[in-house]
C-alpha cells in the first residue's frame, strides 16, 4: 500500500496504522485486524459499544470532512457503506440503520461514520441525536471480550 498520510495528534490515525497508545494491539478495536477494509477506507467496530454492530467506516487518511474526499475515494465509500449496511441488517435484523459523522469529538477530528444498527423496541428516549450519550453511559456498554467475539463474528460475514 502507498504510503497515507496520517496526522500524530489523531486517534483515528493512530488505531487505522496500530499506533494508538494504552492497548495491547495498538488500536482501538479489540480484534487484531478491520472487520473489512478496501484502499481508502476501513470497517471497525466501535469502542465503546452499547449495542451489538455499532460500526465505524474510518477513512485510512487523515481528512476531516467528506469535501476533501476525492471521486474515487467517494464511490469506494458508496461501496463500503452499501457492504456494511447489509451485513448489519442481515445480521442483527435491526429496525433501522443511523449514518452519523461529526467528528468533534477531541483527537477524534477524522472522517469516521458511525453506523448504528437500532435494535426493534428500543427506548425512544435514547434514539436520535442522544444515542452518543446513551453509548458513553458505561451502564450500557459491552465489555471489550463481548465486542471482540462479536466483531470477529462479522469479519466473516463481510
Ligand atoms: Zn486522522
Amino acid at each position: 500500500m502507498d504510503k497515507v498520510h496520517i496526522d500524530e495528534t489523531c486517534n483515528t490515525c493512530l488505531s487505522n496504522v496500530g499506533r494508538f497508545p494504552g492497548t495491547e494491539n495498538g488500536r482501538i478495536s479489540p480484534t487484531d485486524e478491520p472487520m473489512f477494509q478496501t484502499e481508502h477506507w476501513l470497517v471497525e467496530h466501535s469502542v465503546p459499544a452499547s449495542i451489538y454492530g455499532w460500526s465505524v467506516i474510518a477513512a485510512k487518511r487523515h481528512i476531516i470532512s467528506p469535501h476533501e474526499l476525492t471521486s474515487e475515494e467517494f464511490a469506494e465509500f458508496g461501496a463500503v457503506l452499501e457492504k456494511t449496511c447489509r451485513v448489519l441488517y442481515q445480521e442483527l435484523k435491526c429496525e433501522r440503520l443511523y449514518n452519523l459523522f461529526y467528528g468533534e469529538a477531541e483527537n477524534f477530528n477524522h472522517l469516521h461514520y458511525h453506523i448504528v444498527p437500532i435494535p426493534h423496541n428500543f427506548p425512544k428516549e435514547h434514539r436520535g441525536s442522544k444515542i452518543f450519550a446513551y453509548n458513553k453511559n458505561p451502564e450500557n456498554q459491552k465489555s471489550l471480550a463481548e465486542i471482540k467475539k462479536f466483531a470477529e463474528y462479522l469479519q466473516t460475514k463481510f
